[in-house]
């Protein structure tokens, strides 16, 4: 097997990528060099008996406040978690498990069927242990309608799971009507909102969410950390899915990660700074890189035009749905981009995105998708040059299948 090591010539492919995960800002990777070592914030933020102790815990709630800022919530809302794997898992599990505790028997979940696996995935094993599980259609632009959540409602229904972004589409969905269905039912809501907060307002309160999940490495803070918002209310109550010292009001155990929290709480203190800048310059690069692209044949916008986070830009390159066009051809010959398909590696071969498939898109159209996601740090000369190397390589590659 050879491996082809960067070389001279080598250069880095445009970082067009951002949905999956963003850099570290470098002002949060300053925060958290200083939360590592002897001379640093370095201690155990439950260790009560001494200064340093007092001080890594004074950083860890410092932090804390700075994410309760950006989302409109108490302090006391705040739960960290690993990233928002960990946070929808607690949400959802959390829940039915105190479901189930108070009425001995599972009860109904709705959810939508785009949700990120970190939704869906709970949801089917909860499906598994004896709850029902409803999965909502979008429509054709990926956004779920109140009615739409409306006509799934059971007289067991206890929570709904809708995400306020999806990670491939970039819609935003209108949490606030959703949640006001269910709340004169009794009925928790919870929204994955990984992909909005620290990229759109978001406030809790506004949004009438019980519970909201949060992810640090998609607004520039470290990968490893998220935090669950849980309304402090006495009909929102969670069971711990993590037990072993009773961290977290005995939500969440285990030793907090100091410089993953403090990174955390800086990432959102930049992101509430640089929102409104962030959102304007991003738009313009994303429709930048649209309309460079826009006159190529058969090419589609996905991401359609209902409200969208500023980011993300979904492309089909194959709008005719005709065979031929190799979806999986195109992303291994745009080279000098990285950016996301619309398919999933299997261990056998590529599937085709189930979100797409949600929207309408047949296999073919699905496979020959791509995301492109921008960035803070995403340049003009960037987007100019993916424009050309897109155009160059949809050319080519239209001239061999014809
Ligand atoms: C990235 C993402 C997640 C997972 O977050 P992690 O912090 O990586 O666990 C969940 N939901 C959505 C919508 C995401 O974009």
């Amino acid at each position: 097997m050879t491996f082809n090591s960067p070389q001279a010539s080598f250069r880095k492919p445009v970082y067009l990528d951002y949905a999956a995960t963003t850099p570290v800002a470098p002002q949060v990777a300053a925060k958290m060099a200083e939360c590592l070592t002897l001379e640093g914030n370095f201690a155990n933020p439950a260790s009560r008996s001494h200064l340093f102790g007092w001080q890594a815990e004074e950083a860890v709630e410092n932090a804390r406040a700075q994410i309760a800022n950006l989302i409109g919530a108490d302090t006391r809302e705040v739960v960290w978690t690993s990233g928002a794997t960990e946070a929808n898992n607690l949400a959802l599990k959390g829940v039915a498990e105190n479901y189930r505790t108070q009425h001995s028997t599972g009860g109904h979940i709705v959810i939508s069927a785009i949700e990120h696996k970190a939704v869906l995935d709970p949801a089917a094993w909860l499906e598994q242990k004896g709850f029902s599980v409803t999965r909502l259609l979008p429509n054709h632009e990926g956004i779920i309608t109140p009615e739409n959540v409306e006509s799934a409602l059971r007289d067991n229904t206890f929570l709904v799971s809708i995400m306020q972004v999806n990670n491939e589409l970039g819609g935003i969905n209108d949490i606030k009507s959703l949640s006001e269905i269910c709340k004169p039912r009794g009925i928790l809501f919870h929204s994955d909102a990984a992909q909005s907060v620290g990229k759109t307002a978001v406030d809790v309160k506004n949004l009438g969410v019980d519970l909201l999940s949060i992810s640090a490495h998609k607004f520039y803070g470290p990968k490893g950390v998220g935090a669950l918002y849980v309304r402090r209310a006495s009909d929102v109550k969670i069971a711990a899915q993590i037990h072993g010292g009773g961290h977290e009001r005995n939500m969440r155990s285990g030793t907090l990660a100091t410089h993953q929290c403090v990174g955390m709480g800086e990432a959102a203190e930049l992101a509430q700074a640089e929102m409104s800048n962030d959102a304007e310059r991003i738009s313009q690069l994303r429709e930048l890189l649209w309309h460079g692209i826009a006159d190529l044949p058969n090419v589609k916008r996905n991401s359609g035009c209902a409200k969208s986070v500023s980011g993300i830009l979904n492309v089909t390159f194959a709008n005719n749905g005709a065979q031929g066009f190799d979806g999986e051809m195109l992303l291994l010959s745009l080279r000098d981009l990285a950016v996301s398909s619309g398919s999933a590696c299997n261990s056998a071969s590529m599937s085709p995105s189930y979100v797409l498939k949600a929207i309408g898109l047949n296999d073919t159209q699905a496979q020959a998708s791509l995301r492109f996601s921008v960035g803070r740090y995403t340049t003009r000369e960037e987007i100019e040059f993916a424009v050309e190397h897109i155009r160059g390589t949809v050319t080519k590659l239209l001239r061999t299948s014809s």
